[in-house]
């Protein structure tokens, strides 16, 4: 297969990361045959040094002509000060936004290695943890309108059935492709949106009936992650609720430098990135952990290429990197081997060839 994927390394950490992901993807691309061009574009600080600009229209319009973006992050005390509309960040939303990508896809997973990590007590994350968050990206609150009025504020939220259809078709194709169960979350004994939400959701869960579907409410959803998270495999959610929800279920798994994410249109495309911001701290210093970059592009191949078995492999190749013991400084605990971004790469190449 040949591909084209643009990377926007960023800012900060976002260089060392994306370096060794693509070096991951070169090995896959050797090992199981595949032709991969990339395409080198620039957002965020970067962007804003080089032209004034966080978003320039060439990344957006190359960017949108590849078959997948792989984005480190972007941001930094360097841009803390520029006007708001002209801040880093405003890339994320200007690539999100004008690339369509409504699903955004998070998986907290934890690795039975790092267990540890988990602030939760251990029996219930007994085996490990596997849970994807299901986003929708591009309305509802965020996106209505908002304002002012003489002595108070409004936003609104508004919701069309037709964007409620779409992200509901991804969480149950993902379903499938999993334990087959779908818990959509909502606030629909007060929210109109929500009740045409879970009206909506019932309808599009009829062409799934492999699928068992359940509904919570948010408040009741975000205290099932902590008491019980392993009743759950994909949650279905709107923007803000998915907000928070993702944070949540992120942080049960204690490790912020090993989570990928996704954010996809209907076709194909998607947008592949580590959850975890530029970490400046330590940008340039060999310290950053390039797993969630790294797992990133499994997430790519598994939903952009549909190439299952590199997919898979580059999880297993993780998986084996943590099994010999490296872990960069964040992950690291005594009786482990202490290793930086380079190492880290070294090792999962080694384990994909
Ligand atoms: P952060 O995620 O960059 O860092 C939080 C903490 O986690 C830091 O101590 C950092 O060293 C550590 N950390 C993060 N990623 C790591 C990794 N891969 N390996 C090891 N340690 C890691 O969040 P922050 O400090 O709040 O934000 C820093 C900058 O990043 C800000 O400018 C913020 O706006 C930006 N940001 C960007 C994105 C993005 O591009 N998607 C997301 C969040 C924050």
């Amino acid at each position: 297969m040949k591909f084209t994927v643009a990377l926007i390394p960023g800012d900060g950490i976002g260089p060392d990361i994306v370096k060794e992901a693509v070096r991951v993807l070169d090995a896959v691309a050797l090992t199981y045959g595949h032709e991969v061009t990339y395409k080198h574009l620039i957002a965020g600080g970067e962007a804003i040094d080089q032209t004034g600009q966080p978003l320039p229209e060439e990344t957006l319009k190359e960017a949108s002509s590849s078959d997948a973006v792989l984005l480190g992050a972007v941001g930094g005390p360097k841009w803390d000060n520029v006007p708001s509309s002209l801040r880093p960040e405003k890339a994320l939303l200007g690539l999100r936004g004008g690339m369509g990508l409504f699903c955004n896809l998070r998986p907290a997973l934890l690795y039975s290695q790092l267990a540890d990590a988990c602030p939760l007590r251990s029996e219930l994350v007994e085996g490990g943890l596997d849970v994807m968050v299901v986003r929708e990206l591009t309305g509802g609150i965020y996106f209505g309108k908002r304002g002012r009025s003489e002595d108070g504020a409004y936003d609104t939220m508004s919701y069309t059935k037709s964007e409620i259809e779409r992200i509901a078709r991804k969480a149950f194709e993902i379903a499938m492709k999993r334990k087959k169960k779908v818990t959509s979350v909502d606030k629909a004994n007060i929210l109109e949106t929500s009740r045409l939400w879970r009206a909506t959701v019932e309808e599009v869960a009829k062409d799934y009936p492999e699928v068992e579907l359940n509904h919570l409410y948010v408040d009741n959803a975000s205290m099932q992650l902590v008491r019980n998270p392993k009743q759950f495999d994909v949650i279905l959610t709107e923007n803000m609720f998915g907000d928070i929800l993702s944070d949540e279920a992120s942080m049960i798994t204690g490790s912020i430098g090993m989570l990928p994410s996704a954010s996809l249109r209907s076709d194909s495309f998607g947008m592949y990135e580590p959850i975890h911001g530029s970490a400046p701290d330590i940008a340039g210093q060999d310290k950053a952990n390039p797993l969630a970059t790294i797992l990133s592009v499994a997430m790519m191949l598994r939903y952009t290429f549909s190439l299952q078995k590199e997919a898979d492999a580059v999880e297993e190749a993780v998986r084996k990197t943590l099994d010999d013991g490296w872990r960069t400084a964040d992950i690291f605990s005594e009786g482990t081997k202490l290793c930086g971004t380079r190492a880290m790469g070294d090792a999962v190449v080694s384990n994909i060839r």
